[in-house]
Order: structure tokens, then C-alpha cells, then sequence
């Protein structure tokens, strides 16, 4: 008996200008017409109150929040219980969209996403991150019910933020050999659709890799459409699979580790790097194309020294045991990491 059951998104708007969708988008839906905004208080005045201006009419609370933290979700919860919300919008970074999956998730509500940034390809997936007292945590939640991307809005976010939701969909050419190596040795569970997704996703950024690097708004243009069909490829594996493997534990690991040093897709474009390597395969490719972007490449950049990246690449297969990947079960010896990171040269 076989059954397989994916959540999309139903509506995916992206280019220039193009906030004002909320409303036709709010309008066919089946409401109460009581909306909860979850924003941050940079991210309201961004794009908050321009979305705000565009639901004349609707009752709209707006919810300012920060990370998302077992606090912070109680407050957010009870924002939106008290005000009987009937569909939630997300206005902001990952860690408003990752707030708005896990009360959309709670209270089986629907809830449209507007990125202002797109750091990680969690736009459109259904999976979020937690922040824990054990460093990060990925939980299933609900994907968004739309997603409206406006590239003049993520344009106006730093630069760094977009190179790295690249480096994070580039790292997925070798979640996808962690993947297969898994269903060779493990006879893991295997999509090809969220596989070639996944894939199209990673080589979509690297074909344009130039183009986004010249930093304009068409750069967000290129990058956002792999960026949310990573996310997709998500939703059709029902697990991060297909975008997360050794290089995301070793990222996890330093998370956890080494808080606060670098953003997530940086770290996972670093490791992607050193893990291509352990798998024997063009991890040059890898490195160019984050330099093209203009995303890290060495552990200096993650603001990382030597023994702190060696010690990453040795205990990250602790970060998921249930997680099978190159990195084995035993974890790679002392000498194969600092090999691995000397011949790529990110020590
Ligand atoms: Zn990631």
C-alpha cells in the first residue's frame, strides 16, 4: 500500500512590485476577515504597513516578534488566539516566516509569506527552525498557503543575506550525493522528483552565479526562483532530504558550537565544499561559484580558526544519528578533516 501525500503552496507571486497581490490574493480566500501580521519591527516599516495599506478594510492586528523561541511562539500564539485570526501574513526573514509556519501549524490556520530577505531556501518549504537551548532545531510545519516575493523589497535587504540563500541552494548538490549514498547503503527512502528539483534548484544558481554576483535587482530575480523551488522539493520529499546533508550537520554543529559567527547558508556553502570533496566530487565547482556569488569559501570568512572548523567536521555526524551521510556513523577521523580542509583551502 503505498501513499504519498504533499502540501504546496497555491499561489506563488514573484517580481518587481508586486505587494499590492496581497489583496486579490486575501480576497478569494474564505475568511473571517481578521488577519494577524507577524513582522519584526524593521520588517513592518519595510514592508509591513504597505501591506497593511493594501487590506483596507480587513481587521488587521500586527504582531511584532523576534527569533523564534518557545517565549516568543507562546506570545505569538496568544496574539493570535485572542484576536480569533483567520489567516496570518508573514512579513519578513526566515525567522518570521519560521514563526508564522509554526502558529499556522498550531492553529491550523492558512498563512500567505512575504520575504523580505531570503537567507535560506525555507521560503516555501514546511519545514522551520527552532531555536533551542541545543542550538537550532528543524521541525515539520505548515508550508505557506502563498508566498509573494517582491524583488524591490529583497533587494533593499543587505546583500550578504541573498548570497547566502544561494550558498544554502548551492550546498544542495551535496545533501543530494549524501541522498543517494544513503539509498545505496541504507535503501532510504528516495523521490526523484524532489531530487531533480533539488538539483535544478543548486544548478540554476550556479549557471547564474555571475549574474547575481553584480549584486542589482535583477540579481534577487535570479536568485529567488531556485531559492523557492528548493524549498519546494522539500515539500514533495516531506523532509529536508533533498537539501540537507553532512554539510547542513556540520553548519548545525557550529550553530550549536560557535553561535552567532556566520549566517546558515554560509556555513552550508563552506561545508558543502569540504563534503564534496569527501564524496570525490567537483568540489572546485562548489568554490567557484560561491566566489562568483560572493559568498564564503574559508572558514576565515565564517570567522572560524583552524582547529574550530576541523572540530565541526569531526563531530558533526552526532548532530542527527538518524541521518545517514558521508560523513558514516563514526564521523571522520582528525587527519581526513584537516586534509579535506587544507586541500580545498578553507584553512
Ligand atoms: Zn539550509
Amino acid at each position: 500500500m503505498k501513499l504519498k501525500i504533499a502540501e504546496f503552496p497555491r499561489n506563488i507571486i514573484a517580481g518587481h512590485d508586486v505587494l499590492h497581490n496581497i489583496r486579490g490574493l486575501c480576497d478569494a480566500l474564505p475568511f473571517n476577515k481578521k488577519i494577524t501580521i507577524i513582522a519584526g519591527e524593521k520588517t513592518r516599516k519595510i514592508a509591513g504597513d504597505q501591506v497593511c495599506g493594501y487590506l483596507d478594510g480587513y481587521d488587521i492586528r500586527i504582531c511584532t516578534t523576534k527569533e523564534v523561541s518557545s517565549e516568543n511562539i507562546e506570545y505569538a500564539l496568544s496574539e493570535v488566539r485572542d484576536f480569533n485570526t483567520g489567516l496570518i501574513i508573514a512579513v519578513g526573514g526566515g525567522s518570521k516566516i519560521d514563526m508564522a509556519k509554526v502558529i499556522s501549524e498550531k492553529c491550523s490556520l492558512p498563512f500567505i509569506s512575504i520575504p523580505t530577505s531570503a537567507s535560506h531556501d525555507g521560503i516555501a518549504s514546511n519545514r522551520a527552525s527552532l531555536k533551542t537551548l541545543e542550538g537550532p532545531v528543524s521541525k515539520k510545519t505548515s508550508s505557506p498557503m502563498g508566498i509573494i516575493a517582491d524583488t524591490s523589497v529583497i533587494f533593499k535587504s543587505p546583500y550578504r543575506l541573498l548570497a547566502s540563500g544561494c550558498a544554502d541552494v548551492v550546498s544542495n548538490l551535496t545533501a543530494l550525493k549524501d541522498w543517494k549514498f544513503a539509498t545505496r547503503l541504507r535503501n532510504e527512502e528516495f523521490s526523484g522528483t524532489a531530487y531533480t528539483l533539488s538539483k535544478y534548484a543548486a544548478e540554476s544558481i550556479a549557471e547564474n552565479a555571475e549574474h547575481i554576483g553584480r549584486r542589482l535587482e535583477t540579481s534577487v530575480w535570479f536568485a529567488i526562483k531556485p531559492i523557492i523551488v528548493s524549498g519546494l522539493s522539500m515539500c514533495i520529499a516531506d523532509s529536508s532530504r533533498p537539501t540537507s546533508g553532512a554539510e547542513h550537520m556540520i553548519s548545525h554543529y557550529i550553530d550549536r558550537e560557535y553561535p552567532g559567527r556566520a549566517l546558515h547558508g554560509e556555513q552550508c556553502g563552506v561545508a558543502s565544499i569540504l563534503t564534496m570533496y569527501l564524496h570525490g566530487g567537483d568540489w572546485k565547482m562548489i568554490r567557484n561559484v560561491l566566489q562568483k556569488i560572493g559568498a564564503p569559501t574559508t572558514a576565515r570568512e565564517l570567522k572560524l580558526d583552524r582547529d574550530e572548523i576541523i572540530d565541526a567536521m569531526i563531530h558533526a555526524h552526532e548532530i542527527r544519528t538518524d541521518r545517514f551521510t558521508i560523513l558514516g556513523t563514526e564521523g571522520i577521523s582528525k587527519d581526513a578533516a584537516q586534509t579535506a580542509a587544507e586541500e580545498t583551502g578553507v584553512i
